[in-house]
């Protein structure tokens, strides 16, 4: 296929590479010129801007930070919507809200374009974008979604792309993962700071609350980043994590769901990005914890 990728951050660029590996001709675009240089080394091309990424595609990907630059990529100058071909689609693969893609197909509509859009929203960090093992969650129409799923099968793990329903849907199930993982993570952090500063050994408590009814995959698997190597995921910032939890919050003050666990939430997390800086780790929330009780929580 010939497509082209708009957004080569921690997540787009090992994304274009695996387009890239699995043979289709790529073309790519970013506001920091710098970011296509491995890209263009391997094979792809640059584009001077969205519209230009977009011309002669038959699809093309955007991965990018929040809502106010998908809306500058596609409708702003030289923006990708009046650089797409009739026919071909355009997948927004950033954790956004459906506001800015009902405003681009409205537009598309309204030019009389026929430009089909998805929305293909993506978890597995990262780790997964390099990996290609990406889960991907997909809204929009169902034939569009088959049309492209060899594509889709490029960045992600096959058994993990799943078709969720209709415009927004991708979206919102990304939001809703984010959502109940941030949670995890604060309630994660508060038990073991109690558990620890009441005497228990932190191996301890974990052990006992992974056999127990309390276990869970962040338990489990995730948080170990933190206790085994003190690194808290600087691979997703804490800006991202904080936009994602503000428009998760959002989405339920839409559909008039009162969340009063996930407004306390996201003030930690705005806690932590205002002690840490945007650009920290993710999981940076468990450090605010340990610096209140100056107790690193670590296994070894
Ligand atoms: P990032 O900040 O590393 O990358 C974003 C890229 O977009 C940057 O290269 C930036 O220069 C580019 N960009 C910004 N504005 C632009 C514009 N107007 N035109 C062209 N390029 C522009 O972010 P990321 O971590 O790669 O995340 C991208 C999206 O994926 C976000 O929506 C994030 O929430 C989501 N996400 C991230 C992760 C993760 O672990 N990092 C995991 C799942 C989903």
């Amino acid at each position: 296929m010939k497509v082209g990728f708009i957004g080569l951050g921690h997540m787009g660029e090992p994304m274009s590479r695996n387009i890239l590996a699995a043979g289709h001709d790529l073309v790519v675009n970013d506001i920091r010129r710098e970011a296509a240089a491995g890209l263009e080394a391997a094979g792809a091309t640059w584009a001077v801007t969205p519209q230009l990424a977009g011309a002669g595609r038959d699809v093309v990907i955007t991965m990018l930070p929040a809502p106010p630059q998908v809306e500058q990529v596609l409708l702003g100058e030289d923006g990708l919507l009046s650089g797409l071909a009739d026919g071909s689609v355009w997948i927004d693969m950033s954790t956004s809200v459906p506001a800015v893609a009902d405003r681009v197909r409205a537009q598309a509509h309204r030019t009389g374009r026929g430009v089909e859009v998805l929305d293909a929203p993506v978890s597995g960090m990262a780790a997964g974008a390099k990996a290609g093992t990406l889960q991907i969650f997909v809204g929009g129409e169902e034939a569009t979604y088959h049309r492209v799923r060899p594509l889709l099968e490029a960045m992600g793990d096959p058994d993990r792309i799943m078709y969720v329903g209709g415009h927004g849907a991708g979206y919102t199930v990304k939001l809703m993962i984010n959502l109940l993982w941030f949670s995890h993570l604060v309630a994660t952090a508060e038990v073991l700071a109690i558990g620890t500063q009441a005497g228990v050994d932190l191996a301890t408590l974990r052990r006992c609350l992974l056999a127990s009814p309390a276990a869970s995959n962040f338990l489990q698997n995730d948080v170990l980043s933190v206790l085994n190597h003190g690194d808290y995921d600087e691979s997703f910032a804490l800006a991202l994590a904080s936009k994602d939890l503000g428009l998760a919050i959002d989405l339920a003050g839409a559909v008039g769901v009162p969340v009063e666990l996930s407004a306390v939430v996201e003030q930690i997390y705005r806690r932590a990005r205002a002690q840490y800086g945007d650009s920290g780790g993710e999981m940076l929330p468990v450090k605010l914890y340990e610096d209140l009780t100056g107790s690193p929580l670590r296994l070894t």
